[in-house]
């Protein structure tokens, strides 16, 4: 019965808003263009497994480019665990800026 208890959890709802969406908007660090991007939580996040061959975390690697020529390219790392909830998120070229 663990099978189903396992497959049962992959369609929990996130804990954060339930919709399934993380939004993050980080700004680049070359021209200050601020970027959003949308994080689909069920199509976007490869699993980590832990010992026990369970979902430990969740890891999404994004690589952003602005539309304003500079070609600046912003890599993000977002590690969630395994309620889909942040946990941990790395930049590269930008940073992340706070949604007003
Ligand atoms: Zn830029």
């Amino acid at each position: 019965m663990d099978f189903f208890k396992k497959l049962s959890s992959f369609f929990t709802a996130p804990a954060s808003g339930g919709s399934g969406t993380y939004w993050i908007a980080v700004e680049c660090l070359r021209c200050h263009e601020v970027i959003r991007a949308r994080i689909n939580l069920f199509n976007d996040l490869s699993a980590n497994f832990d010992d026990n061959e369970k979902a430990a975390t969740y890891t999404c690697r994004k690589v952003l480019i602005g539309q304003q020529h500079c070609y600046q390219q912003i890599e993000v790392t977002l590690t969630f665990n395994a309620r889909r909830k942040l946990i941990d998120q790395q930049i590269q070229g930008g940073k992340f800026v706070e949604e007003k």
